[in-house]
């Protein structure tokens, strides 16, 4: 049996945010904190492969309750998503030949930052490059496609990651600019022709926003995500033979953290929110 486990529903941020003295972060106890996205997925081999290597990965390996690891596997290099790689070295864990799954503009990336260089040079990590479209068999009972998604590429670029089981596809969507984009990108007109298209059967899709409004000023535009108010104004309710779709990648600020309407007219849909610590069978 192959099983995924959520080992964070926060934007790259975390829940609750550095600096933040505002009312979503405040006095929230430490095992209700939220770490930024994360897959743990355990094969039917029991080796064990990483979707984003956080800075919180101590709790999230706690979460997970697995420490060994075979692949690292990266969406896109903002924060994140990427700032727990140090954590493999020397000076932590002290792994080495590690398989590092990346698409090539990130691993350019790896190459020019002389603190990542160094983990290739010390053979912590052997990497390995996908594109767009891209399935690679682990045998683990399961295979991982790479799904190229627009998304700001200042530092790289992105890719979800559909993950095959023998039962159940799995997509993990954190991050992406506009749902225009992404279905022009892929030739299909709505969410649930792309998620029909990759056959997904649970959808990890990008909650970070609820509204549009929820940053002020000039953030509005400098982060875009597609809010959550949009993606279900786009979905409607929840049919029979839809895919279950989660939120996750939650910013700090999201109404969803809370027990009030915007949760009731979500879950009203038959939608979901994506829940730390949860575990997928695949
Ligand atoms: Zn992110
Ligand atoms: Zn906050
Ligand atoms: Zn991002």
């Amino acid at each position: 049996m192959v099983t995924v486990t959520l080992l964070g529903i926060a934007q790259d941020g975390g829940r609750p945010q550095a600096g933040c003295v505002k009312q979503c972060c405040h006095d929230i106890a430490r095992e209700d904190w939220s770490y930024p996205v994360s897959l743990g997925i355990i094969g039917d081999d029991g080796k064990g492969h990483l979707i984003e290597a956080s800075r919180h990965l101590t709790d999230q390996l706690q979460i997970w309750g697995n420490n060994e690891i075979s692949s690292v596997w990266l969406t896109h290099a903002h924060l994140g998503h990427v700032d727990g790689l140090g954590l493999f070295g020397k000076e932590t864990m002290g792994k080495t030949g590690l398989n590092l799954h990346l698409s090539e503009s990130m691993l350019n990336l790896v190459h020019n930052n002389p603190f990542w260089k160094a983990l290739l040079d010390q053979n912590v990590f052997i990497p390995t490059t996908f594109e767009d479209t891209d399935e690679i068999t682990l045998d683990s009972g399961f295979s991982i496609q790479a799904v190229k998604v627009p998304h700001r590429d200042e530092l790289s670029d992105m890719h979800a990651f559909l993950l095959k089981g023998e039962k159940k596809n799995l997509l993990f969507l954190p991050d992406h600019d506009t749902w225009k984009e992404t279905l022009d990108f892929h030739g299909v007109d709505t969410i649930r022709g792309f998620l029909s298209k990759f056959e997904v059967d649970i959808a990890l899709i990008d909650g970070t926003f609820w509204s549009s409004n929820e940053l002020s000023g000039r953030f509005q535009h400098e982060v875009p995500h597609p809010p959550i108010s949009q993606t279900l104004e786009m979905l409607g309710s929840k049919n029979e033979r839809d895919p279950d779709i989660f939120f996750i990648h939650l910013n700090h600020t999201n109404p969803l953290y809370f027990d009030g309407p915007e949760r009731k007219i979500l879950l009203d849909s038959g939608w979901k929110i994506g829940v730390q610590g949860s575990v997928f069978e695949l």
